[in-house]
């Protein structure tokens, strides 16, 4: 038997916390990992500044419900499902990711979650666990699935390599470039013929 698990950002969506910043004109969530490597210093100060900006969990939700899924996102997945069960392996949250979510037909979801208060604040929030994404494969080959994998980003290098086949799509060139042991791609279609390769069915496009 055979699963698939795909990353979310950066492959089917948009980087959520980037476009929401970007929708909402507030220049400080534009902040990443990259800008603040400590996670949970980089969560403390999204959460203060959504306070600030009096933005509570339904007004997040109704300006990431403009955000739509990457071109083509969408018929890769109902392709995907018809071929692979397929499991959606993300570090965003649960609450945040909903509405695009609803917009490609509520794959699964794995991911952390928000904590919200009666007046519908985010006061907190919970990671699932550590190095979620390979805890993840591992527990479904725990189940006798054979795994392929594909994402676009350092926090999918550990489920890529723990996976029996790992993808990289919509890298960038510094990903490409330490990760080689994995093939890259760039379009839905490609990666298509990548899951194929993958594959130890007789599949066909
Ligand atoms: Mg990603």
């Amino acid at each position: 038997m055979e699963i698939a698990c795909l990353d979310l950002e950066g492959v089917l969506v948009p980087e959520i916390w980037i476009a929401f910043a970007e929708k909402t004109g507030i220049e400080e969530l534009k902040a990443t990992t990259r800008d603040i490597p400590d996670y949970d210093v980089l969560m403390t100060q999204r959460l203060r500044i959504l306070k600030e900006h009096n933005l509570g969990l339904n007004e997040i939700q109704e300006v990431i419900a403009t955000l739509k899924p990457l071109e083509g996102a969408v018929e890769f997945v109902n392709w995907l499902r018809e071929r692979f069960q397929v499991i959606i392996l993300s570090d965003t949250f649960y609450e945040f990711s909903q509405p695009l979510m609803r917009q490609l037909g509520f794959p699964t979801l794995l991911c952390h979650k928000l904590e919200v208060d009666e007046a519908g604040n985010v006061i907190n929030y919970h990671l699932r666990q550590k190095d979620p994404k390979r805890q993840s494969v591992l527990s479904l080959q725990g189940l006798y699935y054979r795994v392929i994998a594909a994402g676009d980003s350092y926090n999918d290098t550990t489920m890529l390599g723990e996976a029996d086949a790992g993808i990289l799509f919509h890298a960038p060139q510094n990903v490409i470039e330490e990760f080689p042991q994995f093939p890259s791609v760039q379009t839905f279609e490609d990666l298509k013929k990548e899951f194929l390769k993958a594959s130890n069915r007789e599949l066909s496009l």
